[in-house]
């Protein structure tokens, strides 16, 4: 038995205040509160944090919870909007468009998935779509929103939400809330990593000269991999074979006039365009992949696009899809872009950086950093890599377009294995066979499958037990249900308004 304090963790080294570093340090000084551990952030003056990164998914919801932060003054002090979903188009087909929503569609009905109902629906001539049933997109088409009650169900309770934020707020936000709390934020470059005879990390030097000691370093450097990369090599797994975007242009502009509760996504000749709506302005990408297109061309077709003024020059950014081998390595843990990128089209990077560090806090170590307890760490957060990626090439692999070269690659190019199978699984009787780990419901996955107009050939035969009448009947019914809750409720806008107040 160990009862000897001098093997536990006392202090942490984060280096990096970006979206990474401070979402770390916020939920570790949470984690650790009285335990008389320390933590540090140290953050470089010169270099700085990549400035994107304004999408969420619900799960941002359960992390401010978890951290105690109220809602109304986040959302006013990092000029947030709420967002039920993703609007992609021009995804399938140029004009074509769908809905990605957050949270259920539908409900079980006889205690098989909604989506077989409404699949023997429109195999017998229904014309509803199928996130017609989501409450989250009724409320999206209309510019709508409420947070249930949780005390109070009624027909929208399926929905859920996330934000848009800023990101230089939402760090600002969360350095108040770290330094409140005691974590102590050193502003200094690291120009050295020291290690020890085992390769531990033992310090980081400042630009100074001084060395900055801890038992546990958190690699939060973004693409320099400071830590994990440049100190211990620690190399990355590249996916660029299935996921061949690379490079991005961000320019913000003026606010709209009316703000939407969604993102969108909206496919290109040599990718996809991002519109991403705050309080105070509008974040618009273009994401493209460099083999096709050049920095101009990006340029001028985001350009082309952005409605009202521009408040700032395109920054272009460039990124390399994939996953460090090893996102736990002896005493450091990389997180954020330090640990690997699946590009923002699901907007998955932020809470990649929560689920890391929610799951590290679930299995802190001792100083010597159990190997066992780093294995089972890797092995799973690789799966829930391995499920995103599968997810955001499916919005790609099932397009039809092919008016240019970059869509017309996707003809010849591979895809995972595991995606691979589950398509085929999928075709026969719409059975998806779904990873715990999977970030994205079965609900999600139906979403994407039919917005890109992929139908299996059958629905699952149990569905023939219910009573086909009356559900064809009950399904118009639904949709109407939705529609006059959501006439009764406030605008995004005017809901915004009111809990910012
Ligand atoms: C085009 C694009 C769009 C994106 N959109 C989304 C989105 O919609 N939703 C989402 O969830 N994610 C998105 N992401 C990902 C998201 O931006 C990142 O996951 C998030 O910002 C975390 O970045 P980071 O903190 O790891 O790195 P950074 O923001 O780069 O921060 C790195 C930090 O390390 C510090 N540092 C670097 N070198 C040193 C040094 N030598 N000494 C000390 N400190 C140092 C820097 O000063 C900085 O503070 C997007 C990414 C890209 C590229």
């Amino acid at each position: 038995m160990r009862l000897d304090n001098r093997d536990k963790i006392q202090k942490y080294v984060i280096v990096g205040g970006g979206t990474a570093g401070w979402f770390s340090a916020a939920i570790l000084v949470r984690a650790l509160l009285n335990t008389g551990c320390k933590i540090e952030l140290v953050e470089s003056p010169n270099v700085p944090t990549i400035g994107v990164g304004e999408a969420t998914i619900p799960s941002i919801v359960d992390t401010l919870r978890y951290l105690n932060i109220p809602l109304p003054e986040f959302i006013r002090e990092t000029n947030a909007t709420f967002k039920l979903g993703i609007k992609f188009s021009d995804w399938h087909t140029v004009g074509d468009h769908y809905w990605h929503q957050f949270g259920f569609v539908g409900g079980k009905m006889d205690d098989r998935p909604f989506y077989q109902h409404w699949l023997k629906y429109v195999m017998h001539g229904g014309e509803l779509d199928y996130t017609d049933f989501s409450p989250s997109v009724a409320m999206a088409k209309h510019n709508k929103f409420h947070i249930g009650n949780p005390n109070k169900p009624n027909n929208l309770s399926a929905s859920t939400y996330a934000f848009h934020f800023d990101a230089g707020l939402v760090a600002k936000y969360l350095t108040d809330y770290c330094v409140n709390n005691g974590v102590i934020h050193t502003k200094s470059h690291v120009r050295d990593v020291v290690l020890d005879d085992r390769g531990f990390i033992k310090s980081v030097i400042s630009e100074k000269g001084q060395p900055i000691a801890g038992d546990f370093f958190i690699d939060c450097s973004g693409q320099h991999g400071l830590l994990i990369e440049k100190a211990l090599n620690v190399g990355v797994e590249n996916w660029q074979q299935y996921l061949p975007v690379d490079r991005a242009i961000a320019v913000q502009s003026e606010t709209l006039s009316q703000l939407p509760p969604y993102t969108e996504s909206i496919a290109h000749e040599h990718g996809w365009r991002w519109k991403i709506p705050l309080q105070n302005r509008t974040g618009n990408g273009y994401v493209y992949c460099s083999e096709f297109c050049d920095e101009n061309t990006a340029i001028d077709a985001l350009n082309r696009h952005i409605i009202g003024e521009k408040l700032t020059d395109p920054k272009v950014l460039s990124f390399v899809t994939g996953k460090r081998d090893k996102i736990w390595f002896k005493n450091c843990l990389s997180v954020g872009l330090s640990s690997g990128f699946l590009e923002p089209l699901e907007s998955t990077s932020i809470n990649l950086i929560v689920k890391g560090m929610m799951d590290f806090v679930n299995c802190i170590p001792d100083k010597d950093c159990n190997q066992q307890t780093i294995d089972e760490y890797n092995r799973l957060m690789d799966i829930e890599y391995e499920c995103i990626r599968d997810f955001l090439v499916l919005h790609y692999c099932t397009s039809a377009r092919q008016d240019s070269e970059f869509w017309r690659s996707w003809q010849h190019r591979s895809i995972p294995d595991s995606l691979q199978t589950k398509l085929a699984l999928f075709r026969q009787q719409g059975r998806l066979f779904q990873n715990e780990l999977d970030l994205f419901t079965a609900d999600s996955w139906y979403a994407v499958l039919e917005g890109m107009k992929v139908r299996p050939i059958s629905y699952d035969p149990l569905i023939d037990a219910s009573d086909f009448t009356k559900i064809k009947q009950s399904l118009p019914q639904y949709i109407k249900g939705l529609q006059d809750s959501v006439d009764l409720l406030m605008t995004h806008d005017e809901f915004l308004a009111k809990i910012t107040h």
